[in-house]
């Protein structure tokens, strides 16, 4: 059965279906689990090669006007202390990024609507664009905003835009966020980024509290439906600061779980999906040490080493255990490299490197 589901699942996109997808993903034992990463990372090989994409991440604020019941910068949370980079910090950052030949940044922060943000984040797209001639790839994740914002920040020389839908099963949706907080409005920034011509990513929180195989399963169609070409996601982890995290422990078992769920995730959405770029995230580092390789070699193509500042990293945790806190990016950047080579794969420098799914 197993094998006849990888086989089918290979040849060709969307090939499985709906309970195929729940069988995957409900895979326990590690024989069967590392032939479901095994396929997954030949459709892998064959779509982008044994190449990986960068992101350098900026995360350049953590003021946030949400209220996420997961998140550790959530504005209820008062133990937090809030910051915010200045123009010529983030210009820096992105110019290393760029000298160490990362091919693209992503700007990251908490959600802010305000015409004040529109235009400072507007002002550093269009000089973060100016970098190198221009070749290098800017990606935005900075929440929903409004139309007009979106244009204006595309139309600044950002191309890509990374929103999470978190889940895209409203009933679970609302478990997660307060209740100003509408999930159909969500959707409708996905529909507008990528109608007005953005490469849209988004992604799900995995293993979060009241989440079922098949609302994971129900995710993946979502980005099939949706059209998705980036998917950007990784496992939930607690955060003692937030209604969702305070009573969860953190045990070796749950971590175990999580990590696997988590790699079970990107296997299965590779092997249905086949073209699209899929990072390999920092939860994934932040719940074992060679989490994200363990991803690369689940089928993801994309990681996101952080460019930001050492001294800021400790207030922008979204979660417990985030990794490398007090690493430069230096340190980060040699790590990285060298982690990515001793699995055998290599790194796509100085590209802004786009999933196939774009240039179809
Ligand atoms: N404000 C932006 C960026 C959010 S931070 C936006 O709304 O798009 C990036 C992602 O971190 C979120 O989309 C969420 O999926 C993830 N995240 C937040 N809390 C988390 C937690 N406790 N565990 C794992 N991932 C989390």
């Amino acid at each position: 059965m197993l094998d006849n589901i990888l086989h089918k699942g290979s040849l060709k996109p969307y090939n499985l279906s709906y309970n195929e997808l729940i069988y995957l993903l409900a895979l326990e034992d590690k024989e069967s689990c590392e032939k479901l990463f095994q396929a997954a990372y030949s459709v892998k090989l064959k779509e982008v090669g044994n190449k990986v994409n960068l992101r350098g991440l900026i995360e350049m604020s953590n003021i946030c006007a949400k209220d996420c019941f997961y998140c550790g910068i959530r504005k209820s949370n008062a133990n937090v202390e809030r910051f915010q980079l200045d123009k010529e910090s983030i210009l820096r950052m992105a110019n290393w990024a760029y000298e160490q030949n990362y091919g693209s940044v992503v700007l990251q922060a908490g959600e802010i609507e305000s015409k004040k943000n529109s235009d400072l984040i507007e002002d550093l797209v269009q000089n973060i664009s100016k970098i190198g001639d221009g070749s290098l790839g800017i990606t935005l994740s900075l929440g929903e905003q409004s139309w007009d914002t979106y244009q204006r920040w595309l139309d600044a020389g950002a191309h890509r835009y990374l929103l999470r839908i978190e889940s895209s099963t409203p009933e679970l949706y609302h478990k997660l966020h307060p209740q100003d907080h509408s999930y159909e409005r969500r959707v409708e920034c996905l529909k507008i980024l990528t109608k007005i011509g953005f490469q849209t990513g988004t992604g799900v929180l995995i293993g979060v509290p009241n989440q079922t195989l098949e609302n994971l399963a129900n995710d993946i169609l979502f980005f099939k439906a949706m059209n998705i070409g980036m998917i950007g996601m990784g496992p939930y982890l607690p955060h003692i600061d937030t209604p969702l995290g305070k009573d969860i422990q953190l045990t070796s078992e749950y971590s175990e779980k999580q990590l696997t769920l988590g790699l079970k995730m990107i296997a299965t959405t590779r092997l249905f999906l086949h073209d699209v770029n899929i990072a390999s995230t920092t939860a994934l580092q932040a719940l074992a040490n060679n989490g994200r390789e363990l991803g690369l070699l689940a089928g993801a193509n994309v990681i996101m080493p952080n460019v930001t500042d050492t001294q800021y990293r400790k207030n922008y945790q979204l979660y417990a255990q985030k990794p490398a806190i007090n690493e430069n990016s230096e340190q980060s950047r040699d790590n990285l490299t060298k982690s990515i080579q001793s699995i055998g794969e290599e790194i796509n420098w100085g590209v802004r490197g786009d999933a196939p799914h774009y240039s179809k």
